[in-house]
Order: structure tokens, then sequence, then C-alpha cells
């Protein structure tokens, strides 16, 4: 069959899809954008970190280990396809205790696999990660950079493309394992964004010492071989990384089996500059304080594939650091304690 590329314009995905950790950061931004798009979702999500305040339309509060339950979902909604954000996502966590994310991240994609067979869904969008690179022998990183994860978190992520890949061969489940950078930011309209608890991620930590809930922002190390001694990552808009899961399910959808694809902007931003930027969005000063580096921290990681643009079509529409700390401040300022009291 010969595979569309990005000027096919009959690429929007159809439904139903089944969103699984559809309550989280990036699936309830995608399911909204699905929804928005007119595509008939069903948000499944266990709510073990995710928000029941942040799911729209249908929701079955399922957990992926439970084969009976998953069953009655695909049996009641018919999806054909699956976008798989559900997921354990804590680097420093998995190293304490790989066996909840060789559970929850293997062995629960291997359930919902084996359900999808069962059931005949032929399709699936899935949340990979840069963390399957490991440290860069190269930067920008492309697609055909090695992939030696360096932690049990980015391990199991890999393991499930590798899972995803056996599969599309053996029993042709088409497949998107779609590499995110630095995801980040909020919907412009403020009212679902990013709410992680314990909160880890740079962002939203720099907001909340602009919200006055944390007095200084640790800097994890300032003696990177970097141009100010900070590491350097690639911060990408939720919604832009939303938008490109739709392109792929549609491509998936219109004959693709298989692909695999970094979503970046290509530009690099370092803490300090982060810090910086969220000083002007929110006219605080924002103390900042160096500290120790944070084990398995690389200095810099920014994404340098091209397939999002050459396969998917994909050009990050939100793609300025000014951006994705606003959009995140607005949702921020909002929520100063999260979905807390928001249904
Ligand atoms: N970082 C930091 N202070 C913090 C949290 C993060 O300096 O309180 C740094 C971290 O070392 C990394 C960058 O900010 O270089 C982005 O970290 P984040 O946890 O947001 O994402 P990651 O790159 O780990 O996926």
């Amino acid at each position: 069959m010969s595979v569309p590329r990005k000027n096919d314009t009959n690429l929007t995905p159809r439904g139903p899809v089944l969103v699984t950790g559809g309550a989280g950061y990036i699936g309830s931004h995608t399911n909204r954008l699905l929804r928005e798009r007119g595509v008939e979702t069903v948000v499944l999500d266990n709510l073990s970190t995710g928000h029941k305040a942040a799911v729209e339309g249908a929701f079955e509060q399922v957990d992926l280990g439970d084969r009976a339950a998953l069953d009655r979902v695909l049996q009641k909604y018919k999806p054909t396809a699956v976008v798989h954000f559900a997921a354990k996502t804590y680097v420093g966590e998995s190293v304490e205790n790989p066996a909840i994310y060789y559970r929850e991240n293997v062995f629960h994609t291997w359930n919902l696999l084996e359900a999808m067979r069962a059931h005949q869904v032929g399709a699936i969008v899935f949340s990979s990660t840069c963390a399957t690179y490991g440290n860069p022998i190269e930067v920008p990183m492309t697609e055909a950079h090695p992939q030696a994860p360096i932690s049990p978190y980015g391990r199991t992520k890999l393991h499930m493309e590798h899972m995803l890949a056996d599969y599309a061969a053996a029993y042709g489940i088409a497949f998107a394992a779609l590499r995110y950078f630095n995801a980040a930011g909020a919907h412009p309209k403020g009212d679902i964004g990013e709410v992680h608890v314990p909160e880890t991620h740079l962002i939203p930590l720099v907001l909340q010492v602009a919200l006055e809930q944390r007095r200084e922002i640790a800097i994890f190390g300032d003696d990177y071989p970097t141009p100010d001694g900070t590491c350097i990552r690639d911060y990408v808009h939720v919604v832009d990384l939303a938008d490109a899961h739709l392109r792929a399910l549609g491509l998936l959808q219109a004959g693709e089996r298989d692909l695999r694809v970094n979503l970046g902007t290509g530009t690099g931003y370092s803490v300090k500059e982060v810090i910086d930027c969220a000083r002007r969005v929110t006219g605080h000063a924002i103390p900042a304080r160096v500290a120790p580096r944070r084990p398995g921290d690389p200095p810099c990681l920014v994404s340098g594939g091209t397939h999002a643009r050459d396969l998917l079509g994909w050009v990050p529409a939100r793609a300025e650091l000014e951006t994705i700390v606003r959009d995140a401040w607005a949702f921020q300022r909002r929520h100063p304690q999260g979905y807390a009291g928001h249904t």
C-alpha cells in the first residue's frame, strides 16, 4: 500500500479512540483535541496520578492490569484505535522501585496489546520519550540515535517500543512511538495543565516560586559543559504534542504501520534561561540558588529529528519558550492548588 504523507488532506483520525491515561497531563490535552476535531473518545484511567477534573467525555476508571475490565471497556465502546499515555514517569522513582515500572509500563502495555488483539483494535499511538536514547552521543538527537537508556524508566519505555514493533510485525497492530522531549505549557484556555504530585519539573516549580508557594528554585548544577553551565532541554508545548498524536493516528489509519518520531522543537533552553523567561512573564524576582547536580541529568537534550515534519507534517505552532511559560503561568495562577476544588 502506498503510504500517505503530510500533504494528504484526509488524515483526521477516525474514532472511537480509547485514550489510556487521558486524565493525565498530555492525555487530557490530546483527548480534548480529538473531541474538538469531532472524534469520539473514551478515557481510561485508574486516577492513580491523573485528575478526573481534566477529563472530558466518556470516562472509565479502570486499571490496565485488570484484563476483564479492559475487555468490558473495549466491548462497550468498540474503539478502532488507542492512544496510550498511561504509565509511570518518574526517573528517580524508577531507580528506587523498578518493579512498579516493569508492572505498570511493560506488563500493563502487554495486557493492553493482548486486549487489542482479542478485540481487533488495529492501531496504537504510544507516549515514548527521549529517555530511550540515554546519554546523548551527539546533539541534536535524531531518530537514528542509538537507544541505550540509563534509567529503569527509560528502559521500560524502550521495552514498550520493542513490544509494539514486534506486535506490529506479527499481528499487524500499527503503531507510532512518539519520543517526547520536555513536555511543558498548558492549554491556552487555562483550564487544563500540568499537575504532578509531587511536582519535579522545572517550569511548574519555577512558577510555584512566582506564586510564593516555594521560597526559591534550586538550579541542579551550574558546572555543565554548556554556555551558562546549566542543563539545556528542548521544551515542547503540550498542545503541539497533542496535535502530533492526531497526525500520527491519522497516518496509521491511512496505512502507515511503524512510526518512530521525535517530538521536540529543535531549540534548547538552559535552566537559567527558563528561570529568566519566567521572571519576565510573571514579573516576580524568582530567587534561585545553585544546588548539586541531579543524578542522571545529561547536560543537553535537543531533538534533531525530521520525521515529525517529514512524516507527520508537524511543525510546532507554540515553539517559543515565552508562549510555553505564559500558558503554564495562566493555568497555574488559576489553579494554585492543582485541580483540588475543580470538578
Ligand atoms: N531542574 C532544576 N531544578 C529543579 C527541577 C529541574 O534545575 O527544581 C533542571 C533539571 O536538572 C533538568 C531541567 O531542569 O536539567 C529539566 O528538568 P525536568 O525535571 O523539568 O525535566 P527532565 O529533563 O528531567 O525530563
